[in-house]
């Protein structure tokens, strides 16, 4: 069971197991998770798996995924969101994992309509067959409109006590729940490439090779200003990101004010990149002060180019 911590997969999982049928969540994380965090798992998932009493496993989608990311095959959405080609990512996993644990089908909290670019009854076709699962994948909340699966022809599963849900609406998935007495978080989920703001940042690091996961991480966190080919800033917005800037500085410098001021990672440890951060921490400054890198003081330079991300 495909289970995002959202409304939709708790209770589409709630109509099997009231089936009798024996559930494992899977449930994919990504640096562009907004519900639950990071790549630290997704306590969401968790919350909801706890409630359904099924075991669950967390799968970090990596550097594949961004290369997917990057050239996806099918369109995007209103921002870099590669919706469809998401879907098949998730699903050629879980049928490798399908395969390690010996599962029979996989299922999935979809909605037949409820999303145009990925759940029109056309888009969850073509999706399950480019994942090689034709016919494999079963959505408790959709079935009765769509054609039978496979484990409903053999019997797996009774699509009698499935549902017909389409659209946008909510209400009686909300009504499950309710009825369940269960509890959500995040009832849609939540996912940073389907924002425009975000989705600059990350075209810009895709066109300034080579990225790592802790490039792409760091695009949650405070203002982010390109210098040059080679070299970008980070400012803290407050205390909380100057905090997360020191933690995440891994190979990069970093610029800590000695009064009120933001802290800034660079990218770059050359002193022409320092010096230039150095201009832009002050900028966003309401005192004077010193700026220190690896205990020396850097002196601000006025960058002769700066584009804010
Ligand atoms: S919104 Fe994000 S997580 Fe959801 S399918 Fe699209 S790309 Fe994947």
């Amino acid at each position: 069971m495909l289970l995002s911590g959202g409304l939709d997969s708790l209770v589409a999982a709630k109509l099997l197991l009231d089936q009798g049928i024996e559930l494992e969540g899977l449930n994919f994380t990504s640096p562009f998770c907004t519900c639950g965090g990071a790549a630290g798992g997704c306590a969401a998932a968790t919350r909801s798996a706890k409630q359904l009493g099924i075991p669950l496993k967390i799968v970090a989608k990596g550097m594949d995924y961004l290369q997917i990311v990057e050239h996806p095959k099918h369109e995007r959405g209103r921002a870099l969101n590669p919706c469809i080609d998401c879907r098949i990512y998730a699903l050629k996993k879980a049928k490798e994992y399908c395969k390690e644990v010996d599962a029979d089908f996989i299922a999935t909290g979809e909605v037949a309509g409820q999303r145009p670019m990925s759940q029109t009854r056309y888009k969850l076709q073509l999706i399950e067959k480019e994942a090689g699962l034709d016919g494999l994948v079963v959505r408790p909340l959709s079935a009765k409109l769509l054609p039978p699966t496979i484990p409903e022809q053999k019997g797996l599963v009774d699509r009698e006590k499935l549902l017909a849900v389409g659209g946008r609406g909510r209400k009686t998935q909300m009504e499950l729940a309710k009825k369940n007495n269960y509890g959500y978080d995040c009832p849609a989920g939540g996912c940073l490439l389907t924002e425009r703001e975000y989705s600059r940042k990350l075209v810009d690091l895709f066109e300034h090779k080579p990225y790592s996961l802790r490039d792409v991480l760091l695009l949650r966190i405070g203002r982010h200003y390109r210098l040059n080919e080679k070299a970008k800033v980070v400012l803290g917005r407050n205390e909380a990101e100057n905090a997360l800037l020191q933690k995440m500085t891994g190979d990069n410098a970093l610029l800590e004010p000695d009064f009120p001021a933001p802290t800034a990672l660079v990218t770059r440890k050359a002193s022409r990149a320092l010096g230039e951060a150095a201009w832009l921490v002050l900028k966003h400054a309401k005192k004077k002060g010193r700026l220190l890198c690896e205990g020396k003081e850097i002196i601000p330079v006025e960058p002769p180019s700066c584009k804010r991300l």
